[in-house]
């Protein structure tokens, strides 16, 4: 039964956003590409370099979240999506900050594919909890930099949206190893990137949260901006201080979907998010920019 509170993503709604995705010839070896896990979860690579950023997929009912209950990854689900995306051996995970919908399933996935956690310390206690040994880990700080193949990742230092009736949620840091299951709220937000990740074919912006610190993108230019849109103030705002001075060619909304409903029952809206609000405000601000919308679980060329 479809709850009164959330709005199921119908295909004729999406349609209209997906523009230029489907269908696509078949890719070179050397393009790069990405797979949407929802929330903020991609899987990139160039078929060389195997990166995760933020992946999670061990969803649980809001009631169990807001209540306290303790909650682990999935391993089963994590297997799944492996397979789905890397198909068992990656090169490293990037984790934006350290809210449960970011971290909790990253070691995990750095686990089973032998890739390095990268991320701020609070993520790292996260990874240390997941029994990654400490060559696994690595701690960034904003401003570092760091290669993977032919990408070059910079952590910029971001801000949390106030996602939460004004306030951001759980603030603060984690300072011992967070071992699961634990509630949702022992995941503080920690640091907080904005990740640059740039390669010779094309570079991209993956925004974890709807926050921004004004200014912190002049200068930079991307083609692709993943925007982070739950819990954001003001689409406008939002906008005029992410995708426009990153004059990104491309912008592709992310962790719009209800994260507290099983990816096996559909895509859904996450409550308030207002996605139709989201593009319209996009495209009044400079229609020239598609806003384009990733199927999940698929892989689709980001570059050729
Ligand atoms: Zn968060």
């Amino acid at each position: 039964m479809m709850s009164p509170f959330f709005t199921k993503i119908s295909s004729d709604s999406f349609r209209f956003y997906i523009d230029g995705f489907a269908p696509q010839p078949v890719p070179r070896n050397d393009s790069v590409r990405v797979v949407w896990m929802g929330t903020a979860g991609l899987y990139i690579h160039d078929g060389e370099t195997r990166i995760f950023i933020d992946p999670f997929v061990s969803r649980y009912g809001f009631l169990k979240v807001a209540f306290g209950f303790s909650i682990k990854p999935n391993s089963e689900t994590i297997q799944d999506w492996i397979m789905k995306t890397c198909g068992g051996q990656a090169d490293v995970v990037f984790v934006s900050h350290s809210h449960y919908d970011h971290s909790m399933d990253a070691p995990f996935f750095a686990g089973q594919t032998g890739a390095i956690l990268v991320g701020g310390e609070s993520t790292a206690f996260i990874g240390q909890g997941a029994g990654l040994r400490d060559e696994q880990i690595r701690i960034v700080r904003a401003e570092d930099q760091m290669r993977v193949g032919k990408f070059k990742i910079t952590f910029l230092k971001s801000l949390h949206s106030p996602a939460l009736f004004g306030r951001v949620p759980w603030p603060g840091k984690i300072t011992s190893p967070l071992k699961p299951p634990a509630p949702a709220s022992e995941y503080r937000l920690g640091e907080i990137f904005s990740i640059l990740v740039e390669h010779p074919k094309g570079k991209f912006l993956h925004q974890g949260s709807a926050g921004f610190l004004p200014g912190m993108f002049n200068d930079m230019a991307v083609d692709v901006i993943f925007l982070s849109i739950a819990g954001r103030e003001d689409t406008y705002a939002l906008l005029k201080n992410s995708a426009i001075p990153l004059q990104a060619k491309r912008i592709i909304p992310i962790h719009f979907d209800d994260f507290f409903l099983p990816l096996k029952e559909g895509l859904f809206f996450m409550r308030g998010v207002n996605f139709q609000d989201f593009c319209r405000t996009a495209s009044d601000f400079n229609p020239s920019i598609p806003v384009q919308t990733l199927p999940i679980g698929q892989q689709v060329v980001l570059f050729h």
